[in-house]
């Protein structure tokens, strides 16, 4: 193979550092993107394109059908690929276009990775998200240290080739049985092209039993008449047809699950058997997703079409059983409230959410989540009771900048001094401390310098290695870093252990000028780094759960595994409801403590 040849290059992949070699371009057209000893057939590969509208549930689809892959025994691995110029998610405004979920490796990427995460139980890197601003900072990087000898650099063969090479080399990491593809976007979309010609070439250089492409698309519902209606499916396959490719499964996202009718009409007109058209009904719960996929065989005809066995039928109730059991019954309510600044836009919280999510199936609990815009709540405007009525708990979540900020510190105060559960994540454990520093330990003007640069008081700030930093793409303090935890605190109870790693996305930190006089009137800094130098938990004693975390641990819950500190706080929650109905009132709860 010619990708295997000129073990004396440098591949020159920049940041990526891919150490890698790949083949000489000058004497052939065919140039070949393969990492070494890349063997043909190893993995077998899932692309998933969208038709019709965006937000169709591509990435859900992907991540039940690696789930379902993964429960016959296969191992999986799933990427994303994104049009976009951006080189990863870092910069992108989560209001605009969801979370940016944040992997071990420090990568700032689609929110679709967080899905995959949870539903493979597995930790992705960068490997497994590409930007189209990512493939062309590689080739330019390339183009300039004159590594493609000679040639006009073109989007066919380079930038798809790169591509290619970029989806085989997590292939070969693992090497997986199988990777599924998600490409973004909507076919007919000029960004994502390149993804889908890329993805067409895969399968002529990797033979049809290596490749497979699903299409999940919109099968739209009339609502005056009752019917489902195909055509806008039928011309996203001919959009995709366009290009090369003819989907083998077509999954079909509808309000009500697909008729006898109008599967035959999409088998025929789209050019796949009957049974090879899913349907994939809203439902109420992504974790129904799989177990639906599976008693279409959806996986089994996905691994005939790419010539695996399947060694053995699962029991098809095993995933996500527990979730299914807890949706079909109902449950005592806890009422949360999350400070969010654009309070309709979920999306952007959508970690936080799943990881609640987690923890209600083991409190036996529907935890109901509300939304508090705190911009009213500024120039000391204090939290009045008939707003925080009925709640059980405070999240203040991740956040940057000077909006909504006050207003999130009357929030935290109103927590702390009536004793809700709390818990503060990244900016909310910063702002924790600055409204203790203010209000316990007498230092009025603390303050908070990302959006208060000239206070007095700087007791959080920035940390020392940002402050010579220009600019704003993947400079944060980034990624998995090890927390100390220690022994005899809250924290320590929750984890069961003295050392753990969570996800970070910070530039300010607690200024350890103030440790000792913070430290004195009550508050507790039980997680910092090994060196002790980062606080990166904080509790108080006395408080029925009042916790703040400088990492993000909404990344790393899990449906079988929820993260310990959101298990605390849905736990401190559901008591406070028990507890609220049997007292009445918080004062007699605070008296009965
Ligand atoms: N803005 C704060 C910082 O940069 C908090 C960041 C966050 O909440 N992710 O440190």
């Amino acid at each position: 193979m010619a990708g295997l040849n000129g073990e004396d290059e440098q591949d020159g992949l920049g940041e990526l550092d891919l150490d890698q070699y790949r083949s000489r371009t000058d004497d052939t057209e065919a140039i070949e993107f393969f990492p070494p000893n890349y063997r043909i057939g190893r993995t077998k590969y899932v692309f998933v394109t969208g038709g019709v509208m965006s937000g169709v549930g591509k990435g859900v689809f992907s991540a039940s059908l690696g789930h379902l892959l993964r429960h016959y025994d296969f191992t999986v691995s799933q990427i994303k690929m994104d049009g976009y110029l951006n080189q990863d998610a870092g910069t992108i405004n989560p209001y605009r276009h969801g979370e940016v979920f944040v992997l071990k490796d420090g990568t700032e990427c689609d929110m679709d990775l967080g899905t995959y995460e949870r539903f493979l139980d597995d930790d992705l890197n960068k490997f497994n998200y590409i930007t189209s601003g990512k493939v062309y900072r590689i080739i330019l990087d390339k183009e300039r240290r004159g590594e493609y000898l000679g040639r006009d650099v073109q989007v066919v063969p380079h930038v798809t080739g790169e591509i290619k090479y970029l989806i085989r080399t997590k292939a070969h990491e693992g090497p997986y049985d199988v990777v599924v593809v998600e490409i973004g976007g909507t076919v007919g979309d000029i960004e994502n092209i390149h993804f889908i010609e890329a993805a067409r070439e895969m399968l002529h250089d990797e033979g049809r039993e290596n490749v497979r492409f699903v299409h999940v698309t919109a099968v739209l519902y009339n609502e005056s008449t009752g019917e489902l209606k195909s055509k806008p499916t039928q011309h996203s396959v001919k959009t995709l047809l366009q290009t090369g490719v003819q989907p083998d499964i077509i999954v079909c996202r509808s309000a009500i699950p697909l008729n006898r009718k109008i599967r035959q009409k999409i088998s025929l007109y789209c050019n796949v058997s009957e049974d090879h058209v899913i349907s994939s009904p809203d439902t109420d719960s992504i974790y129904r997703v799989p177990s639906l996929l599976d008693e279409q065989n959806t996986a089994q005809r996905i691994a005939e079409g790419l010539r695996l066995n399947l060694p053995h039928r699962f029991n098809r109730s095993r995933p996500f059983d527990l979730y299914l059991k807890h949706l079909s019954c109902s449950h005592k309510e806890v009422r949360i409230a999350i400070t969010g600044k654009y309070t309709a836009l979920h999306d952007s919280y959508v970690s936080i959410m799943n990881a609640l999510e987690h923890c209600e199936v083991q409190e036996d609990i529907t935890i109901k989540t509300e939304w508090i815009d705190t911009t009213e709540y500024a120039n000391g405007r204090m939290v009045d009771a008939p707003v925080m009525e009925g709640i059980s708990g405070i999240i203040v979540p991740g956040g940057f900048g000077e909006r909504g900020a006050e207003g999130k510190i009357a929030f935290i105060r109103y927590a702390r001094e009536n004793g809700i559960p709390f818990l503060g994540l990244c900016y909310g454990f910063q702002l924790a401390v600055v409204e203790f520093a203010r209000n316990v330990c007498g230092l009025s003007r603390a303050s908070h310098t990302e959006y208060d640069p000239d206070t007095d008081t700087p007791i959080i700030y920035l940390l020392p290695e940002q402050r010579h930093l220009a600019g704003m793409g993947a400079t944060m303090r980034l990624g998995g870093h090890a927390v100390k935890i220690k022994r005899g605190t809250l924290a320590y109870r929750l984890y069961g252990q003295e050392s753990v790693v969570e996800r970070f996305r910070h530039r300010y930190e607690f200024n350890n000028d103030y440790r000792d006089v913070v430290e004195k009137h009550g508050m507790i800094f039980s997680g910092m780094t090994p060196d002790e130098q980062i606080m990166q938990i904080l509790e108080i004693s006395g408080h029925p759960y009042f916790v703040g975390t400088q990492f993000h641990p909404e990344f790393t819950g899990r449906p079988y595994r929820p993260q310990p500190l959101f298990l605390g706080f849905a736990r401190a929650a559901r008591i406070d409801t028990e507890e609220m109905a049997m007292r009445g009132t918080r004062k007699e709860m605070a008296a009965a403590r």
